[in-house]
């Protein structure tokens, strides 16, 4: 654990997010992405303030485990957990877990599908299927959809909780690429047999971030945010022109500096002693890959009381090396609060330079880097 350095979380923005998001969809029902810790977020203040204060109840995690302490920590609040992937219906306590914590399953495999209806406990369990449309990774057979349809009605099921599908493309440009499109089309093909099949369909769902920003899958009763809603647009560089996002960045990855020092051009630093390429101030913050600040994070741009640092040579377990121009001699000292990221432009610069996605930036910190959340009212 640290003390001084931290993820400080605004939960006021995250409220802000919320109506944009409302308002962009015309106030479509949200299911919240909130697997891998709420991106990073901490999952279970997230959570507590989306269904207490901002009106969302519906989750969506990616494991058993997530939902399980979702439940487990959350007991007063009233809201629906979806798992999504890693539904672990074959370890022992998983069909106690979903039948009396109130957890759903979304069967995304075709022996799910068949456990879950062999099986008189699950009865009553909500059904929900996801489908592969054409991203080929979990996702019931669309070729199998009247099958799926007997097999339902032989169990004396006639109604679909939610029916949903993963698209694989949104972070492109949709109007250039047509795979959503190819996607959707397949989605409402099954949409429509299951309607002629007579069984109802209470709630659907295709949109994720991409999507949402592109406004693509807004004739179903919900959307799948995740990202989108802790801040960055999810569209790749070349095609956020096509995104109609603007979201706060909820985060602010916020250190110290423990020491900074003059040093030459040529001085080696740190491990390996790299040379640094020109004289300036060295200032060691504390942060390093103990917290997820990776070795990527090399020659990533920071700037710091009106100076632009770079990140330095191999970036350490405990502290990262930032060299600043001689200029900010005076300027630069130890003890001062220095900031990572904290806007969705700083986020996106690091990962864009990184040449990887925000979602592993956020979803790299570890838990020793103590996640520290607001509201606005309460703090200045
Ligand atoms: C993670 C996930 C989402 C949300 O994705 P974002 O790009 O973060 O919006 C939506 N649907 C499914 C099935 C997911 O796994």
């Amino acid at each position: 654990m640290r003390y001084k350095s931290s993820l400080r979380v605004n939960l006021s923005a995250l409220k802000r997010n919320v109506e944009k998001v409302r308002a962009l969809t015309s106030d479509k029902k949200i299911l919240f992405m909130v697997k891998a810790d709420a991106y990073g977020h901490g999952i279970i203040p997230i959570v507590r303030y989306s269904a207490s204060e901002l009106g969302i109840s519906e989750f969506g995690c990616a494991t058993l485990a997530e939902a399980i302490k979702l439940r487990e920590d959350l007991p007063d609040l009233e809201f629906e957990i979806f798992v999504f992937s890693d539904l672990d219906l074959d370890l022992d306590f998983a069909k106690d877990s979903y039948l009396n914590k109130r957890i759903i399953p979304v069967i995304s495999r075709e022996d799910d599908f068949d456990l879950i209806l062999a099986d008189d406990d699950f009865k009553h369990l909500p059904i929900c299927l996801k489908y592969n449309t054409g991203m080929n990774r979990l996702g019931l057979k669309h070729s199998k959809v009247a099958e799926h349809i007997q097999k339902l009605k032989t169990s004396g099921r006639n109604e679909i909780f939610h029916l949903m599908t993963h698209l694989s493309s949104a972070s492109l440009s949709m109007k250039r690429n047509k795979r959503s499109d190819e996607q959707n089309k397949i989605f409402q093909e099954i949409k429509t047999n299951y309607n002629e099949a007579k069984i109802n369909i209470v709630n659907s769902s295709i949109s994720n971030s991409g999507s949402i920003e592109q406004k693509f899958g807004f004739e179903e009763s919900h959307i799948r945010p995740g990202m989108i809603l802790y801040g960055p647009t999810t569209l790749i560089p070349k095609d956020r022109g096509e995104s109609f996002w603007s979201g706060e960045n909820l985060s602010t990855l916020e250190t110290y500096i423990i020491d900074c020092f003059e040093a030459d051009k040529g001085c080696p630093v740190g491990y390996g002693g790299h040379p640094i390429p020109h004289e300036g101030i060295v200032a060691h913050v504390a942060l390093g890959y103990g917290d997820g600040v990776t070795t990527w994070y090399q020659g990533c741009e920071i700037e710091h009381m009106g100076f632009k640092g770079k990140i330095l040579g191999p970036v350490n377990m405990d502290m990262t090396a930032i060299l600043f121009p001689s200029t900010a001699k005076d300027r630069i000292k130890s003890g001062q609060v220095l900031t990572l990221w904290s806007s969705s432009n700083e986020v996106l610069n690091i990962a864009d330079k990184m040449k990887t996605i925000s979602y592993q930036l956020f979803c790299g910190l570890t838990l020793r880097l103590p996640r520290k959340h607001y509201l606005e009212e309460n703090h200045k």
